[in-house]
């Protein structure tokens, strides 16, 4: 499994903070630790977490821009059992502070490195761009998580994710890979939906996710009570996806280690 993992999609409204918090809190409840970064000025992942972000003492902003240690930033999200480095909108001023300093692209990178070894699981929540706060993401990840509605342009902003993934692996960090593709909001009555998601299988095959995140209210109501939805409605089909998901990686994690352990043997 990878155990740093990027959230990341340019497009907004694909899913991907509601995909970072239920998957926080559905791995924190397999008794995984997990440590999830909001990345994103907009702060909706601290929200998410019955975080207020208008009020927090230190941020993302201050870990990327060295005035704090991420021990010191990290909270205990009071429902979920996981901590979080919760971010608003001062993340803009970071981003172009950053610009252009020396290692302004390992920032998060070196910052999570005295940490790591208290987690199994970081998920980074990335804003809909793919600017210098998301390429930090891709610097400290192992594996990116793609979150996709399934309708027409959807494959379209793909490319130029999977050119910035390439490029950061021919660059600052060679072991990133496409974790996995997670079909998001997804409606089987669209015929469109269905013709998508049919393409995306062909097209990226084993890495595409076989959980599908069905659309679901509760999904979108649970933020409005900062809870992630296993701790607002637990037999809702959001959260039964989104326990499906945390126990389809942790599988896929296994499994993965398995067949290297055996290529090992072997070879
Ligand atoms: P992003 O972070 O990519 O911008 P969000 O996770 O914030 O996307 O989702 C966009 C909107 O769609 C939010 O209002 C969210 O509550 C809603 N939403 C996300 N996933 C679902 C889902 N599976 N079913 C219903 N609503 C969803
Ligand atoms: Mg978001």
């Amino acid at each position: 499994m990878y155990r740093i993992l990027a959230i990341t999609n340019q497009k907004g409204g694909v899913g991907k903070t509601t995909t970072s918090v239920n998957l926080a809190a559905s791995l924190a409840a397999t008794k995984r630790r997990v440590l999830l970064i909001d990345m994103d000025p907009q702060g909706n992942a601290t929200m998410g977490c019955g975080v207020d972000k208008l009020t927090v003492d230190r941020s993302t902003t201050d870990v990327l821009l060295g005035q704090a240690d991420i021990a010191s930033a990290m909270l205990e999200v009071e429902y979920g059992d996981f901590k979080l480095l919760p971010a608003n909108q001062d993340l803009v001023v970071a981003e172009v502070a950053l610009m252009g300093k020396p290692g302004c692209e390992t920032r998060l990178r070196d910052a999570l490195q005295p940490v790591l070894h208290q987690f199994d699981m970081i998920l980074i929540d990335c804003p809909p761009a793919l600017n210098m706060l998301t390429v930090n993401a891709l610097v400290a990840a192992e594996g990116v998580l793609i979150p996709m509605q399934c309708e027409y342009y959807a494959l379209e902003g793909l490319s130029a994710l999977v050119g910035t993934i390439e490029q950061i692996k021919a660059g600052p960090n060679p072991r990133l890979e496409i974790g996995g593709i997670l079909r998001t909001m997804f409606d089987p009555r669209n015929n469109l939906s269905n013709e998508v998601s049919s393409q995306l299988i062909e097209h990226f095959r084993e890495k595409v996710f076989r959980t599908i995140i069905p659309r679901n209210v509760r999904l979108a109501e649970a933020p409005s009570y900062g809870k992630p939805a296993l701790h607002y409605d637990r037999e809702s089909r959001g959260a039964l996806a989104y326990l499906a998901l945390a126990g389809e990686m942790i599988r896929r994690g296994e499994e993965g280690s398995k067949a290297s352990l055996q290529d090992g043997g072997d070879g």
